[in-house]
C-alpha cells in the first residue's frame, strides 16, 4: 500500500483574505487543477484542504495507470496525464514513484478482441501507441499469466503505475513552485457570493474572496455543492483491491512486470513491491454513505468484504495462478466517487457564475491532468483547447437529481469493465423523465432509450413483446424494423416525437442583435426560419442551431437537446439587459411529420393554408394543428417534405390522436431515431455531438455556407482567418463497401495503411441500400471519389467520398 506522507509544514501558515482563485480540496484533482492554473500565469491561486493533502480517495487508490476510455478526448487527456508525471516530479523534486511498465488489455473472448480492435482503430488516429501481441508473447512479457485463456492482447507501451500520495504532493508541491499556495487543516465551511460575483469562503482560520471557486471535494464533492444549493449527482462507490505476499516469480523477473486488465474475469493488476495488486469491480456495487460523507471521515479504510468479490478473484486465480499461490498480505477497501457515465463532471454549473467543479473524477491518477489542464485552460482561456463535452458538467441537468446519481454512479461502478456496444441501452435510472406519449408509443411497440433524463422512442417492433434486441457490434434485429421505418418516411408519411430538440426562448428589444452578435449565421425576419452556427471566440463549432422568427422581438432556437444546460450557460453568460432568455425545452413539446404525403396530412388537421405557396420552405408560424394551439415549422432533417409541430406539454395527446386519425389512409407510422440518423446520412447532414462539434471549426466542418460574412459576430475573427488559411481537414460522406456490418463512430480512415481521418458517424442507409460514414479526412483525400480504406473491427473496407448527398441532391422533395 502506498505510504501517507508526512504532514505539510504549511499547515500554520497564514490564510490571504483574497485569491483570485480558490480550490477547495487537495486529492489529486484539486492539487492538478492548482498546478494547471499557476503554471499558465495565474499565480494568485489557493487550496484549502480540510486535513493533510490526499485525505480522500486519492491516498488509497491502486495507482495504475492507462490511456484507454470509451471517449477518445478523455484517452488523449489520459495519455497527456501520464507524461506529466515526469515534468511534476522534476519540478517538484517530490517522487511519484512511476513505473512506465507497458501494460495488457487482455481479450479472452472474441466480444473483448472485438472491442480491443475497436480501441485500436481510434489509437491510429490519435497517435497512441497500441498493438496487438498473441497471447505466447503476452506470457513473455507476463510469465504469471496463463496465456491459454486469450486470444489475443492489444498492449500499451504508455501504461504503468505510480504511488497515489507521492503523485499528489508532486503536483501541489510543482504548483507552489509556480507561486500557487496550499493550505492543509483549512476545511471550507461555507461559501457565500458576493454582489460582485466573487465568492467567500469561511475557514476556521478565516474568511478568503476569490474571483472564483472550484469544487474538487472528491468523496465531500457533494456537501461542499450543498454549501451551495449544488446537487451533484455523484456516488462514492466502496472498491476493493488485494496486495499479494512475495511471489518468488515476481521478485526474481529481471523487470518490473507489465500491469493489466482483464475485462471478462473483470480484474486490473499490477506488480506491488515483490507481490501482486488484484482489484476488482464487483457485480453488484455498494454504494458508500448515500445519505452524505461524514466530514470526520479522514485517512480510513472500509472493512474488507471478500465475500463480495470470491467470484472475481477466482477467476483471476485462475488466469494467474501465482496469485492463488500465495497468501493475501493486505485487503483494501476504500472509497471513491463515481458519475452517472463514469467519467468526470467539469466546468462552470450553469444557472452560477464563477462557480466550478471538476468532481466525480473515477480514475483520478489517469486523469487528473487532463482534468486540471482543461479547467485551467477554460478557466483562464474562456474554453479548454480540445472538447470535453464527455467531462462537461452541463451534460446533466435537473433530472440528474441525488437519487438518480446514485442508481447510474451505482450502475456505472458495476460496468466498469462490462461491454456496453454501440447500440445498447442501459436499464437503470430510465423512466426518469417522460413525455404525455411515452406508454402510447411504448404500446405500439417503441423500444425506447434515454437522453438528457428524457425517454424516446429509438425503432418501432411489433407491439411490445417483440421490443427486444441484442446488443452487439454488428447489425441486429432492429435493423428490418428501422428500414421499415424509413420506407415509411420516404414513400409515405411518419411522425417522430421532438420534445428532446432543445428549445431556447429570447424576447425584448435586443433579442435580434443579441442573436445577431451570438450567432454566425443570418438572423431571419419574422414568420422565417434559418439555419444557423454558433461558434466560439477561437472559432470552433458550439451549436448548429435553428431559429425560428416568431415575432420581431421574439425568438425559438432549436437544438441539441442534450447541449441544452451548456448553451443555457453559453448565453446567460453574455445576455444583456433587453433580452429576457429562457431554456423552454421542456415547455414545447412535439411532433415531426416527413415524407411525401405529410402535407396532404397536415392539410387535414390544419385550418391554415398549408400549400407550397401559402407555408414556404422556411416559414414558421403560430397556429393550430388537431385542435390544439402550435407553433408550425416548415423544415425537416430527414430530407422529405416535412413539417415540426411545436405545442405544449398539455396538448400532445391531442396532437397525436390527431395525427393517427387524419394519417391512417395515408400510411401513417411512428418512426425513431435511428430512421431519422439514416434518412439524414443519405442527405449528408451532420449531426450535433458527433460530426459538429468543438473539436471542428465551421470551415473543415462545411458549415460556413450558414454563416453571414457580412456582419459582425463571436469568433468571426478566428473563422476568418481559418477560411483565409483554408482547412487541413474535411467533413465527407463515405458510401463503405461492406459485408453486413457498419461503422459505429471512431473508427480510422486510411490511405495506403496510413490513417489520414476517422469516422464521426454513420450507419446503414435504408433507401439507398448503402452502409455509409461521415468523418474528417486530410484535404489531401477529400475530393469525391476519393478511394479510401475504413477499419471496422480490425478488418479494412473499401469507401468512396461522395461529391453530392446520395438522396435527392438538389433538396427538390424537401423544398416541394
Ligand atoms: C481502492 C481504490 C483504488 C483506486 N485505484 C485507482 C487506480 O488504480 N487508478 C486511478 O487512476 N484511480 C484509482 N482510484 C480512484 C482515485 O483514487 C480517485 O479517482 C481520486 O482519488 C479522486 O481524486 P479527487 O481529488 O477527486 O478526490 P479525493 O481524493 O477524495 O480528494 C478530495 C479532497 O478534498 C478535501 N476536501 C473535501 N471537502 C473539503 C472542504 N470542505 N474543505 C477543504 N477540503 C476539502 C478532502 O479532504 C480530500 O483530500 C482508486 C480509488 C480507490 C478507492
Amino acid at each position: 500500500m502506498p505510504d501517507i506522507q508526512t504532514p505539510d509544514k504549511t499547515r500554520d501558515k497564514k490564510l490571504p483574505s483574497h485569491a483570485k482563485v480558490v480550490v477547495i480540496g487537495g486529492g489529486v484533482v484539486g492539487c492538478s487543477i492548482l498546478f494547471h492554473l499557476a503554471k499558465f500565469g495565474w499565480k494568485d491561486v489557493v487550496l484549502l484542504e480540510r486535513n493533510e493533502l490526499t485525505s480522500g480517495s486519492s491516498w488509497h487508490a491502486a495507482g495504475q495507470i492507462h490511456t484507454i476510455s470509451s471517449d477518445p478526448n478523455i484517452s488523449r487527456l489520459q495519455s497527456y496525464t501520464i507524461d506529466l508525471y515526469k515534468e511534476i516530479e522534476e519540478l517538484s523534486g517530490h517522487s511519484v514513484g512511476l513505473h512506465i511498465t507497458g501494460g495488457f488489455y487482455l481479450a479472452s473472448n472474441k466480444t473483448w478482441y472485438d472491442y480491443l480492435k475497436r480501441e485500436r482503430s481510434k489509437a491510429r488516429y490519435m497517435g497512441l501507441n497500441q498493438e496487438f501481441i498473441s497471447p505466447k508473447e503476452v506470457a513473455e512479457r507476463h510469465p504469471l499469466i496463463d496465456p491459454s485463456h486469450y486470444l489475443a492482447a492489444l498492449w500499451d507501451d504508455q501504461d504503468g503505475d505510480l504511488d497515489p500520495s507521492g503523485a499528489t504532493y508532486a503536483f501541489a508541491k510543482a504548483a507552489r513552485v509556480y507561486g500557487a499556495q496550499y493550505f492543509t487543516h483549512t476545511p471550507a465551511t461555507a461559501t457565500a457570493q458576493r454582489a460582485d460575483g466573487s465568492w467567500d469562503v469561511r475557514t476556521p482560520k478565516g474568511v478568503i474572496n476569490a474571483e472564483h471557486i472550484v469544487n474538487c471535494g472528491g468523496l465531500w464533492a457533494r456537501e461542499v455543492g450543498h454549501m451551495q444549493g449544488v446537487h451533484l449527482p455523484v456516488q462514492p462507490m466502496e472498491h476493493h483491491y488485494l496486495l499479494t505476499e512475495k511471489i518468488d516469480a515476481v521478485a526474481n523477473h529481471p523487470t518490473r512486470l507489465p500491469c493489466g486488465i482483464d475485462y471478462e474475469a473483470n480484474i486490473y493488476f499490477r506488480q506491488e513491491r515483490q507481490g501482486m495488486l488484484l482489484g476488482t469491480y464487483e457485480p453488484k456495487g455498494t454504494p458508500w454513505k448515500v445519505a452524505g460523507t461524514p466530514w470526520e471521515f479522514g485517512h480510513e479504510l472500509l472493512q474488507p468484504d471478500l465475500e463480495r468479490i470470491a467470484d472475481r478473484l477466482e477467476l483471476g486465480f485462475e488466469r494467474i495462478p501465482a496469485l492463488g499461490q500465495v497468501g493475501i498480505k493486505d485487503a483494501i477497501n476504500g472509497p471513491f466517487t463515481f458519475g452517472p457515465d463514469g467519467n468526470p463532471m467539469i466546468g462552470p454549473v450553469p444557472g452560477m457564475r464563477n462557480y466550478w467543479v471538476a468532481v466525480g473524477v473515477m480514475a483520478g491518477f489517469c486523469q487528473g491532468g487532463g482534468v486540471g489542464l482543461s479547467l485551467a485552460e477554460w478557466m483562464i482561456d474562456g474554453e479548454p483547447s480540445i472538447d470535453v463535452w464527455a467531462m462537461d458538467v452541463a451534460r446533466f441537468g435537473e433530472f440528474a437529481t441525488p437519487d438518480w446519481g446514485t442508481v447510474k454512479s451505482t450502475e456505472n461502478y458495476e460496468r466498469r469493465f462490462v461491454m456496453t456496444f454501440p447500440n445498447e441501452t442501459l436499464p437503470k435510472g430510465r423512466v426518469q423523465k417522460t413525455t404525455a406519449l411515452h406508454d402510447r408509443l411504448v404500446a405500439k411497440g417503441a423500444r425506447m432509450d434515454q437522453s438528457f433524463g428524457l425517454e424516446h422512442a429509438l425503432w418501432f417492433a411489433n407491439g411490445p413483446e417483440d421490443a427486444h434486441e441484442d446488443p452487439s457490434f454488428e447489425r441486429n434485429r432492429s435493423h428490418e424494423y428501422v428500414a421499415r421505418e424509413v420506407a415509411v418516411v420516404r414513400n409515405a408519411v411518419g411522425g417522430i416525437e421532438i420534445a428532446n430538440f432543445a428549445k431556447h426562448a429570447f424576447k425584448g428589444a435586443g433579442a435580434r442583435a443579441y442573436l445577431n452578435q451570438i450567432l454566425a449565421g443570418h438572423i431571419p425576419l419574422p414568420g422565417r426560419l434559418s439555419l444557423t452556427p454558433m461558434l466560439t471566440p477561437k472559432g470552433r463549432l458550439y451549436g448548429d442551431l435553428t431559429i425560428a422568427c416568431l415575432a420581431e422581438d421574439h425568438f425559438m432556437l432549436v437544438g441539441s437537446g442534450s447541449m441544452q444546460e451548456a448553451h443555457r450557460r453559453w448565453f446567460e453568460a453574455s445576455l444583456p439587459g433587453n433580452v429576457a432568455y429562457s431554456n423552454v425545452s421542456d415547455l414545447w413539446h412535439g411532433i415531426a411529420l416527413s415524407g411525401p404525403k405529410s402535407r396532404d396530412l397536415l392539410a387535414r388537421i390544419c385550418r391554415d393554408d398549408v400549400s407550397g405557396l401559402a407555408l414556404k420552405f422556411r416559414d414558421t408560424r403560430h397556429c393550430f394543428v388537431g385542435g390544439v394551439p402550435v407553433i408550425l415549422n416548415r423544415i425537416s432533417f430527414s430530407g422529405e417534405l416535412g413539417f415540426e409541430i411545436y405545442c405544449r406539454p398539455h396538448y400532445l395527446l391531442r396532437l397525436a390522436q390527431a395525427i393517427e386519425d387524419a394519417g391512417a389512409d395515408l400510411g401513417y407510422q411512428w418512426y425513431g431515431a435511428r430512421a431519422l440518423m439514416s434518412l439524414r446520412l443519405e442527405k449528408g447532414w451532420g449531426a450535433w455531438g458527433l460530426d459538429y462539434r468543438p473539436d471542428f471549426n465551421v470551415v473543415e466542418s462545411g458549415l460556413d455556407g450558414f454563416v453571414n460574412w457580412k456582419k459582425e459576430f463571436v469568433g468571426k475573427s478566428a473563422a476568418a482567418e481559418q477560411k483565409a488559411s483554408g482547412a487541413r481537414r474535411k467533413l465527407v460522406s463515405l458510401v463503405v463497401d461492406v459485408d453486413g456490418i457498419d461503422v459505429s463512430n471512431d473508427e480510422a480512415i486510411l490511405k495506403n495503411g496510413r490513417a489520414i481521418g476517422y469516422v464521426c458517424s454513420g450507419g446503414y442507409a435504408h433507401h439507398a441500400q448503402k452502409s455509409m460514414a461521415m468523418g474528417y479526412v486530410e484535404i489531401a483525400h477529400s475530393a469525391p471519389g476519393s478511394q479510401l480504406d475504413i477499419e471496422i473491427l480490425g478488418k479494412t473496407y473499401q469507401a468512396e467520398v461522395l461529391g453530392a448527398p446520395i438522396y435527392d441532391p438538389n433538396g427538390d422533395k424537401m423544398r416541394g
